[in-house]
């Protein structure tokens, strides 16, 4: 079996939030499709890849799109 590669092209269902860190504060955009995991600056995990939505651990401020 070969594994699907996925390409970082935000898909329409797909969105950029912005979250808050629950430790340090800081905001930072990131994708809700991401496919690696995102830390925070102060290394808080932020959001795990799944496959295909990524679990946000922080609290969505903001999203775009
Ligand atoms: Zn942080």
């Amino acid at each position: 079996m070969v594994k699907k590669r996925k390409i970082l092209i935000p898909e329409p269902k797909s969105r950029f939030v912005k979250v808050k860190c629950p430790d340090c504060g800081n905001e930072q955009v990131i994708f809700d499709h991401a496919s690696f995991p995102v830390r925070c600056l102060c290394g808080r995990l932020l959001a795990k890849p799944t496959g295909g939505k990524a679990i946000i651990y922080g609290k969505i401020v903001k999203v775009y799109g």
